[in-house]
């Protein structure tokens, strides 16, 4: 499982293309998806080299996969997105369409989002 370092989430981590930054802090960054699928659309990823869920859930310790998802947690009451509700998402392998190959979960939120594909 190599881990592509020119992916586009890589080159926000090393600050070589911008973003809009919702949360940071040492271990995880929080920006807006740059083709919003819902009026609020934030991804979520670790800071560390991780091409996918299961790449992370493999070689991530287990502190840094529970702060990870404690810390998605914390965004979404940070955002009020659990207020009114929002969706979770991710993607992982060819069949899922995952486009960028750095773990990334979606929270999408701001309108009645309707049937899962
Ligand atoms: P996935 O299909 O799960 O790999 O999702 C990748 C997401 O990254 C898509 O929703 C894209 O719109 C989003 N994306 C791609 N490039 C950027 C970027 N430079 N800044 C913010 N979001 C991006």
């Amino acid at each position: 499982m190599g881990y592509d370092r020119n992916n586009v989430f890589a080159k926000i981590l090393r600050g070589e293309i911008p973003c809009e930054r919702v949360y940071e802090d040492e271990a995880v960054l929080a920006f807006k998806d740059i083709n919003p699928k819902a009026p609020i659309h934030v991804l979520v990823i670790p800071k560390g080299a991780y091409s996918s869920f299961i790449d992370f859930s493999i070689r991530g310790s287990s502190e840094e996969v529970a702060t990870f998802f404690s810390t998605v947690g914390k965004i979404v009451e940070q955002l009020r997105l659990h207020e009114n509700g929002f969706r979770m998402v991710v993607n992982s392998g060819p069949d899922s369409g995952e486009e960028v190959p750095h773990f990334h979960v979606h929270l999408m939120s701001g309108k009645r989002l309707g049937a899962m594909a």
